[in-house]
């Protein structure tokens, strides 16, 4: 049976009937970390640097009244072996994808505009055969996640994880809910095994989508996080014209933030802000709307086209190249004025920027350096083309 998490504060979940990922067993145990001060001052270096320098970059434009992204998302592709209920992405037909030559313009794109931040995400980007030069390119460059239904996790684990500073890996309910959401059996089971065979090898997270047909599970699966000693990110579902309508009902969803909110002050493993929750209740059932600076993260589409105003109002289907455009020119001739009230999603990689504040120490602190020195104290020792045994 799996031992569970120091932190674990509920009834432990029947998860002990899924067996060890046989495949990934077989090829022989990673690496555990080990402590190593000076590799963990690298390790935060590397995070604060890149962030320090575009951030302060980024802060001089602003003086002058200029607008820069500092997050970028990117699909990989459209294509996934799942097919969730809510999600429009994998019933379309991919274009010709870019290559690595490509990829490697769009990031060069994305650094001169200030991007210190670039996740990957799919479709399900586990079926790229190159993902892990990409991956690799990437990392030279910004800090890097991914995202994944983990089906492939355990498989492609020692590939991708040198070159990954998170990995968020989606689990939507526990057991046969999360497998009925996804569309196929035993994506409950792969996806648990995959952030099993992860989480010594690099900071993983858990991805939840609340949706209308899973709010009684989502602190069933806070809990997972804790017993796997992982963390948790949520995200509302929203209703996409190409996908089945799955965002839950506002007046059942309160409590449900709520809890949520209350689960993230008493310190559950959630990445999202208690501010991230407050900004939802006060927009959604009060009269305080938050200001969305859409402009603070940039999305780019399987073809390498920038997403405008947004991933959602556009359902990420792009218009120009990124390297056929001056990012600077266009974000700060672009009107984002239309946008600034808008308040429809709660993604948390619009939200939570749109709520950043330099100027105030608390968000700083919780936002940014509590998060540094917790990755820095867990990061696996990692060689820049493999993992180092310890
Ligand atoms: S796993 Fe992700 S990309 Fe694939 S169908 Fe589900 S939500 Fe869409
Ligand atoms: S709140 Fe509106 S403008 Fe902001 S990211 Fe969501 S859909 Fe886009």
């Amino acid at each position: 049976m799996e031992a569970f998490g120091r932190r674990a504060r509920g009834r432990p979940i029947a998860i002990s009937s899924l067996a060890p990922h046989q495949e990934y067993a077989s090829r022989g145990a990673m690496s555990r970390p080990v402590w190593d001060p000076l590799g963990q001052v690298r390790a935060l270096m590397a995070i604060v640097k890149p962030v320090l320098l575009r951030s302060l970059q980024r802060s001089l434009r602003s003086l002058g009244g200029e607008r820069a992204p500092v997050l970028a998302g990117h699909k990989l592709l459209y294509r996934c072996n799942l097919e969730c209920k809510m999600c429009p992405f994998w019933r379309r037909e991919d274009e010709p994808l870019l290559g690595l030559a490509d990829e490697i313009r769009m990031m060069e794109a994305l650094a001169k505009a200030g991007v210190s931040f670039l996740g990957f995400e799919g479709g399900e980007p586990l079926l790229r055969p190159d993902l892990g030069a990409i991956l690799r390119e990437a990392h030279d460059r910004f800090h890097t996640s991914l995202v994944t239904n983990g089906w492939l996790l355990a498989r492609r684990l020692r590939e991708i994880a040198p070159h990954l500073d998170l990995l968020f890996v989606s689990i939507d309910g526990i057991g046969e809910r999360h497998d009925r959401l996804r569309g196929i059996p035993r994506s409950f089971e792969r996806a648990v095994d995959g952030l099993r065979a992860s989480r010594s090898e690099v900071p993983s997270i858990i991805s939840h989508t609340v949706t209308r047909e899973n709010l009684d599970h989502s602190e069933k699966v806070v809990e997972l996080a804790e017993q796997l000693d992982v963390g948790l990110t949520l995200q509302i579902a929203y209703d996409y014209r190409t996908a089945d309508p799955m965002s839950p009902d506002r007046a059942a969803l309160r409590p449900v933030i709520e809890r949520l909110r209350d689960l993230r002050r008493s310190g559950a493993p959630i990445l999202e802000s208690v501010e991230y929750f407050e900004a939802i209740l006060g927009s959604w059932y009060g009269e305080r709307p938050w200001r969305c600076k859409p402009w603070l993260t940039i999305n780019i589409d399987p073809a390498g086209r920038i997403v405008l105003p947004c991933y959602v109002l556009q359902e990420y289907r792009g218009s120009e190249p990124v390297w056929s455009v001056d990012l600077r020119q266009l974000w700060n001739r672009y009107d984002w004025s239309r946008y600034e009230g808008c308040n429809r999603c709660a993604l948390a990689c619009y939200l939570e920027p749109s709520l950043f504040r330099w100027t105030d120490f608390a968000c700083l602190r919780d936002r940014l350096l509590d998060g540094a020195i917790h990755y820095a104290e867990r990061r696996p020792r990692t060689s820049r083309r493999g993992i180092v045994s310890g």
